[in-house]
């Protein structure tokens, strides 16, 4: 008989709109409110087995903004990769 079970139950949490507080690169804003966040839960909750902040990252052209899953030195817009790898 097939069965179902729930596996790697978690809480996932994500910052407020980065840009409201933290100031500077909406990126690094993010990360920091999750560490700020982090420490609070350490602080003020039990039972919490880990926290670990996790991310994807996507390469993309700094010109056209387009994500760049291409194993080229030229992005479709023209843009070279600087040193490419
Ligand atoms: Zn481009």
């Amino acid at each position: 008989m097939k069965k179902k079970e729930r596996i790697d139950i978690r809480l996932e949490i994500e910052p407020e709109t980065p840009w409201l507080g933290w100031g500077g690169d909406p990126e690094l804003g993010q990360i920091e409110a999750l560490k700020t966040i982090k420490r609070e839960i350490k602080r003020h909750i039990d039972y919490v087995g880990s926290m670990t902040i996790l991310y994807e990252t996507r390469e993309y052209c700094e010109h056209c903004n387009m994500t760049w899953d291409v194993d080229g030195v030229t992005c479709p817009c023209g843009e070279l990769i600087e040193g490419g790898e």
